[in-house]
């Protein structure tokens, strides 16, 4: 009977691009994916673009668009990636959806019905200038291990210490530059250390839970498990304060749902789109009861969530929780992390440009994968010394030393069944059939990796046979044209359930090849049904990786990648840079750090701020500058910027103007005032 089956990739955060390490979850997912759907069964898959939180709201003033322009584009940019790579999702949606919405707010309000929702003060970086709380990757600070400037809140990537924000010896805001205070808020925390949830998890997590038949975890994943629980669970921080991108929490003015509460739940408001598009009945794939079958795959690094916190949340909201929890380790290039001075950061896109052939790279990570957490290493070499002895040397060869026979000896139709048996091909054959079941169990168990040995074994077999047999000579000889029929029948038969063994991975190479033999589309219960009547001429299937253009994509990687910063905006072409001058040409202006003491309104003025500067001199310097559309007096108080103080002083209908600030603006909106590293005093000069 056919299974009913959902499935889910973790979402990507819309705050940068698809990368080679996230591909290696989708496309995992997309083969095992398509797998299930060649077995007959009914499968639904469903992911969405994670776009709430600080970053994105950020980034989107950066860019001077909304946030929800922003995520608009992003999404685009993700689709176009994933089709790129075949990743054939069912239904790719957004978090910023109506339907997560009320579900996020639905499981809220039943947490809290069951008394599992409390609130806390929480103390937290606050950045006075900005008027919000940053998140620890927006305070930077010296670190306090090996003092390195400019490191994160949270750890140094100059020395590889780890601490919390408040350890920063001279922390400032990485938003705003501001000296950052700490305040206190109050926090929503869902009781994930409440004993209904440590006794419903500690049965969960093993299994043993009435409803289930099967371990929900991966036994690597089940000790990990362990080891968390003998720590204690704690409770979980799920609200953030405004100004935030997100959906407030019900009840709670000013408080939104942090993370945890809103982006798995677009799981939901996905499969919910999809179930209105399709006609599909959500609730019996979440109700309690459901008799369908759930399965998350996410990447190690948020394990503990899903196999902790979502399954909690969604028991205590009376819905059903996850058959299956499957988590993949990490990708390294060429063993090492990825990096983006090496240029082995590689964007999909990037991978695409270079006309490298996306089904490349999946069965190379499919040849790589065996269902583990373990990670995987893209060796570039590998890649390409493997694609090519493999898909080219082996593969695709069978079909291209035999079928121009067949197209010119026999008008294109291939033997029929009963010339066949009893040859020694048909053995062979009968041996392939043989491997299916093993083949589809590995599948079956995301061993990629086993499925690929056995098919590539499969590969070598038809490779001798075609050797031995020698239809190239067999078709110079006299009396041999049913001994050739037969040879490259044999090979065409074997080919084509070679392509059926890797379609869940070479899905379009597939469909080529279902054209080229004149067959409907491949599923798993077509093995036993040999090629009969006519096929098509062949045309060339795959082509050889050239390194060049791998060598390409590295160079393309180094110099399109910024430096790493989280709010950096997308690049639009900016305007050209202005004539060289000398040092000399420079050291005439001088630049100085100035202490903006206050700033007013002027009167009558459309664009202008008054600005009283100080730069250590005995007194206060009056500038007028054009930032009235931009900021707000009250904010530029107490601030630190850079002036020019030696300008030719200006006078201006409102009055004298004794310099300039400086100021930062481009073709898109939005207009910023310079401000120095924290530390910096009234009237340092600036080379
Ligand atoms: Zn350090």
């Amino acid at each position: 009977m056919a299974r009913k089956i959902l499935v889910t990739s973790a979402l990507p955060y819309a705050n940068g691009s698809i990368h080679l390490g996230h591909l290696v979850e989708y496309i995992q997912t997309d083969i095992w994916v398509r797998f299930q759907k060649m077995q007959g069964h009914d499968v639904h898959y469903v992911c969405a673009d994670d776009t709430h939180g600080t970053p994105i709201m950020l980034r989107a003033q950066n860019e001077g668009i909304t946030p929800e322009q922003l995520i608009d584009r992003v999404w685009h940019e993700h689709k176009a990636d994933f089709d790129g790579f075949h990743v054939e999702f069912d239904h790719y949606g957004s978090t910023n959806s109506d339907e997560t919405k009320r579900y996020a707010q639905d499981i809220y309000r039943k947490l809290r019905a069951n008394d599992l929702i409390e609130t806390k003060s929480v103390e937290q970086f606050y950045d006075p200038v900005k008027e919000m709380f940053l998140p620890d990757r927006f305070i930077k600070g010296e670190c306090p291990k090996c003092h390195a400037k400019d490191q994160y809140g949270d750890n140094c990537e100059a020395c590889g210490a780890t601490y919390a924000p408040i350890e920063l010896i001279n922390p400032y805001s990485a938003v705003s530059g501001a000296q950052p205070e700490r305040r206190s808020s109050e926090h929503y925390f869902f009781k994930l250390s409440d004993a209904r949830c440590q006794e419903f998890l500690s049965a969960w997590t093993q299994g043993t839970q009435c409803e289930q038949t099967i371990a929900p975890l991966q036994a690597e994943a089940a000790n990990k498990m362990r080891e968390w629980f003998e720590a204690g669970l704690s409770n979980w921080d799920i609200s953030r304060d405004a100004p935030y991108f997100g959906f407030e929490i019900p009840d709670a003015p000013g408080k939104f749902f942090y993370v945890w509460l809103d982006a798995p739940v677009g799981y939901m408001g996905s499969f919910k789109k999809l179930c209105e598009l399709k006609g599909l009945d959500f609730d019996s794939y979440w109700n309690k009861d459901s008799q369908t079958e759930l399965y998350h795959f996410i990447g190690k690094d948020i394990l503990y969530f899903h196999s902790l916190f979502w399954p909690a949340m969604l028991r205590f909201s009376g819905l059903r929780t996850p058959t299956q929890i499957f988590a993949h380790g990490f990708l390294t290039v060429n063993g090492e992390k990825m990096s983006k001075s090496r240029g082995t950061f590689i964007t999909a896109d990037s991978f695409l440009k270079q006309s490298l052939n996306p089904e490349h790279l999946r069965y190379y990570y499919a040849a790589k994968l065996n269902g583990t957490m373990e990670d995987i290493d893209l060796n570039l070499e590998d890649f390409v010394a493997r694609v090519n002895s493999d898909l080219v040397g082996k593969y695709v060869n069978i079909a291209s030393r035999t079928a121009g026979f067949i197209s010119k000896k026999f008008d294109g139709e291939v033997a029929k069944a009963e010339q066949l048996a009893g040859c020694d091909g048909a053995v062979l054959m009968g041996e392939f059939l043989a491997m299916s079941e093993q083949i589809a169990t590995a599948y079956a168990q995301r061993d990629f990796g086993r499925a690929i040995r056995e098919i590539m074994k499969l590969a070598d077999r038809a490779n001798e046979y075609v050797a031995q047999q020698a239809p190239w000579a067999l078709s110079k000889q006299e009396g041999q044209a049913s001994k050739l029929h037969e040879v490259c029948t044999v090979s065409l038969n074997m080919f084509r359930l070679l392509t059926l063994y890797l379609k869940p991975i070479l899905p379009k190479l597939a469909e080529q090849v279902e054209q080229f033999l004149n067959i409907s589309p491949l599923s798993w219960s077509d093995a036993a049904i040999p090629l009969s009547g006519k096929i098509n001429d062949y045309s060339h299937l795959m082509t050889r990786i050239d390194p060049k253009n791998i060598e390409a994509m590295v160079e393309a990687n180094k110099q399109t990648l910024a430096p790493a910063a989280e709010i950096v905006a997308a690049k639009p072409a900016i305007s050209p840079i202005a004539e060289t001058i000398s040092i000399d040409d420079f050291g005439k202006v001088d630049l100085r750090v100035a202490h903006i003491v206050n700033a007013e309104h002027v009167e009558g003025a459309e664009k202008l701020l008054k600005l009283t500067l100080d730069i250590g001199e005995a007194q206060p310097r009056t500038v007028f500058a054009g930032i009235k559309s931009a900021y707000d007096p009250e904010k530029l108080k107490g601030r630190m910027t850079v002036m020019v103080a030696n300008l030719a002083p200006r006078k201006m209908k409102f009055g004298m103007s004794e310099g300039m600030v400086l100021a930062a603006s481009g073709d898109t909106p939005g207009l910023f005032v310079l401000s120095p590293d924290c530390g910096a005093q009234p009237g340092m000069r600036i080379k």
